[in-house]
C-alpha cells in the first residue's frame, strides 16, 4: 500500500464517521421534539377578553407541575380534533395543552 491510498483510506474513514455522527445528532434532535415538551397552546387569536380573564383568573398553563393533574386528567378537557396540537377546555375559550393546568382542575370519574 502507497501512501497516497493510505491517505485516502483515512479519508474516507473519516468521512465515514463524520455521516455517522451527523445521521446521529439529527435523530437525537428529532426524539427530542416529541417527548416531553408541552405543546404550546398560546395562541388567544380570536379568543375574547372574558376567556382570557377567566383563563388567567384560573391560572392556566401549559405545563402542569403535578403530572397527576394534567388537563388530560380533566374532566372539563376537550381532546384535540383533527390532528391538532392542543384541545380545550369547559370552562373557556382558547387552546389548551393536554399537559396544562389550572385552579379548575376536577379529575375524571
Ligand atoms: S379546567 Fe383547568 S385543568 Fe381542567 S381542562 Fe380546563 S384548563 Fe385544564
Amino acid at each position: 500500500m502507497n501512501a497516497e491510498n493510505s491517505s485516502r483510506r483515512v479519508f474516507l474513514s473519516r468521512l465515514g464517521l463524520g455521516a455517522l455522527s451527523i445521521g446521529a445528532i439529527a435523530a437525537v434532535q428529532a426524539c427530542g421534539k416529541g417527548g416531553g415538551e408541552a405543546p404550546k397552546c398560546d395562541d388567544l387569536t380570536g379568543v375574547d377578553d372574558a376567556a382570557k380573564a377567566t383563563r388567567t383568573s384560573l391560572k392556566y398553563v401549559d405545563k402542569s407541575a403535578d403530572p397527576a393533574k394534567t388537563c388530560g386528567k380533566c374532566q372539563q378537557y376537550n381532546a384535540p380534533e383533527g390532528g391538532a396540537a392542543c384541545g380545550g377546555c369547559k370552562l373557556f375559550k382558547g387552546p389548551v395543552s393536554a399537559d396544562g393546568n389550572c385552579a379548575g382542575f376536577v379529575l375524571k370519574a
